[in-house]
């Protein structure tokens, strides 16, 4: 028999960065098809996953802020942004063969359809992936901490949060060659040396759920299967 995944629902965070590959903004399709590659193969085990995308290679809140635009205003581009970048992922996931929904937490109907729960909880049941678009749908908050709501609020066994980096680590391991990777972390440790996994607010929601986040890298080939197989793949944050 073929060996099993350990974890039968997930919730994978990509940031917007992700998408942008080499060039400076924007979506590299290459970068995209090359992701969507290491989706498939962990839905072809019979994962359910759900994907929240960030929106930070075309859009930030804080950048719109920072040159003199009302916050909740920039907030609300950069969750349109999240948009752009769900229907670009999920139009990748539909051309690989995969059946990719997109739910958006802000009402444009007209592009994608709302955000309902349990419809959601159906889709994942079919075998489809769902993409969380626009964030929690509120201004002030992170697409990390739509990545922790939506992981709760769909019952994910853990956040996989995607980084550049496979892991956590000691000290930055570019700079400092002695940096060691963690392999699992509590949240109280991570917390106590001010890792920065997640913001305050995806990271408070995640420990209040006991919802483990695993912080790998989606460019790693083969490293999200490792994941869903439970391999010592990536830093484990759990309670
Ligand atoms: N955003 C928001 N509420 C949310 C999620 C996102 O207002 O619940 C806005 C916020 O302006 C943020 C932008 O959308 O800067 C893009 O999301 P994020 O910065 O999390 O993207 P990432 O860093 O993952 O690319």
């Amino acid at each position: 028999t073929m060996p099993q995944p350990a974890h039968k629902r997930i919730l994978l965070k990509l940031s917007g960065e992700a998408l942008m590959g080499d060039d400076q903004f924007g979506i590299n399709r290459a970068t995209i098809v090359r992701m969507v590659e290491e989706i498939a193969e962990v839905t072809r085990m019979g994962v359910e996953v759900a994907v929240v995308i960030g929106g930070g290679n075309i859009f930030r809140g804080v950048a719109g802020g920072a040159v003199g635009m009302d916050r909740a205003t920039a907030d609300y581009m950069g969750m349109l942004a999240t948009v752009m970048n769900s229907l670009a992922l999920a139009d990748a996931m539909n051309k690989a063969g995969l059946t990719a929904r997109v739910m958006s937490a802000i009402g444009i109907d007209q592009v994608v359809e709302p955000y309902v729960r349990p419809k959601a909880l159906q889709y994942l049941e079919e075998g489809k992936v769902v993409v969380f678009a626009a964030g929690t749908g509120n201004p002030f908050f992170t697409t990390d901490t739509a990545a922790a709501l939506r992981g709760a609020e769909i019952g994910a066994e853990m956040v996989l949060k995607a980084t550049k980096v496979d892991g956590v680590y000691s000290a930055d391991p570019k700079k400092d060659p002695n940096a060691t990777r963690y392999s699992h972390l509590s949240f109280d440790e991570a917390m106590g040396q001010n890792l920065g996994i997640m913001d305050a607010t995806a990271f408070a929601l995640c420990r209040d759920q006991k919802l483990p986040i695993k912080v790998f890298s989606i460019f790693k080939n083969g490293a999200l299967k490792r994941v869903v197989m439970g391999e010592d793949e990536g830093t484990l944050v759990h309670v």
